[in-house]
């Protein structure tokens, strides 16, 4: 079952006490590491192919910081279970941690609080979001005297906003990011981060070796907590229908436009587009698995939204150590969740869904 640890040291220790073991498996795998903000590095590892590379796949989790604690459980199921039954053509890169700081702080955004799944832009920032507008000021971080007040000031207050605006409404305020509140949620930044400038200048850079490319980038916290989402991206609809059709995996999205946000920002969709500006001819594959942890529904997005707010408020208004604890316990809740039963099916949904796409794209034996 996935092995989902409690801070980021550890699971970086963790991490490297795997590759040495790897190392001494036989394999050809080495650790890069790129620097991002004082002591937080980009970490990349290589596994080299045994023959010439006909093919790269990369893995990549923790865009989203605090996610990356079920991206590294889904990268050491991926080492344990297919490793030996890749072909000997298919070279693996993985970024475990895009956003270290975030992981380590266990938040979503960055040392800048932009929100790194929304800093992909492909219209250079300039996306509106005028429904933020009317949930800035509930957003806006506060000082409370304690966890209990905090919560009930969060319900009563979007108690307020749900009745003005309605639910749907609410939703697209929120999820399609806003680039207006530094101090905000779902911040998209004004211009690329050191995190995304470092992933777009290495997909150019295994565009150009004109090795076919497959990228799986790993998420948590959102979907239906009993099945994990493989959401392919809206370039693939051909694809997906044929995924759909012959992959063993159960829940494929991308085809219908409710399926994902239409958010600007968003890392897949700005691959896809730089693959078809200047690679137009090259194979790629890119596509999302997100780990839902506390299932769908309204009250269960509310209690996500809770946590973010939490976090984002003790973010920049530290007085209160037991307000601080308790909003990283909803965060971990929320985007890192322990419970045994949740693990073992999220690693069945991950070898399961690894298997069909492996199959799909021809990298196993
Ligand atoms: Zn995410």
């Amino acid at each position: 079952m996935f092995s989902i640890l409690s801070n980021y040291k550890t699971a970086n220790n963790v991490l490297l006490a795997k590759i040495n073991k790897l190392k001494k498996a036989g394999f050809t795998i080495s650790l890069q590491k790129h620097p991002l903000y004082e002591e937080y590095t980009l970490d990349k590892i290589t596994i080299k192919s045994k023959r010439k590379t006909k093919h790269r796949l990369v893995l990549s989790s923790g865009l989203h910081g605090v996610e990356g604690f079920v991206g590294h459980a889904a990268i050491h199921s991926f080492f344990d279970t297919f490793l030996d039954t890749l072909n000997d053509y298919t070279e693996v890169i993985i970024f475990p941690t895009i956003n270290p700081y975030g992981m380590d702080t266990h938040q979503r955004t960055n040392i800048h609080n932009v929100d790194l799944n929304r800093n992909f832009s492909k219209n250079d920032f300039s996306s509106e979001n005028s429904k933020y507008l009317k949930v800035k000021e509930f957003v806006e971080p506060k000082e409370y005297k304690n966890a209990v007040t905090m919560n009930s000031s969060f319900y009563f207050e979007l108690g307020k906003l749900m009745k003005q605006n309605g639910i749907n409404y609410l939703n697209e305020a929120f999820l399609l990011g806003q680039n207006f509140q530094e101090n905000g949620i779902y911040y998209t930044g004004t211009k690329y981060e050191p995190e995304t400038q470092f992933i777009m200048n290495e997909f150019h850079t295994f565009m150009k070796t004109k090795v076919p490319l497959t990228w799986i980038d790993i998420h948590s916290g959102y979907g239906p907590k009993d099945q994990m989402s493989l959401i392919n991206s809206q370039y693939e609809i051909d694809v997906t229908n044929d995924m759909i059709e012959h992959c063993d995996y159960p829940l494929i999205l991308g085809i219908n436009d409710n399926d994902i946000y239409d958010t600007d920002g968003d890392i897949i969709e700005k691959l896809y587009e730089i693959k078809d500006s200047k690679y137009s001819k090259l194979e790629f594959y890119a596509t999302t698995l997100e780990f839902g942890t506390t299932g769908t529904g309204s009250i269960k997005s509310i209690e996500s939204l809770k946590a973010l707010i939490a976090r984002n408020n003790v973010r920049f208004i530290e007085k209160n150590q037991n307000i601080k604890s308790y909003a990283i316990k909803l965060m971990k809740k929320q985007f890192a969740p322990k419970n045994d039963k949740w693990r073992q099916k999220a690693n069945q949904d991950f070898i399961q869904a690894m298997t069909a796409i492996l199959t799909y794209k021809k990298l196993v034996n």
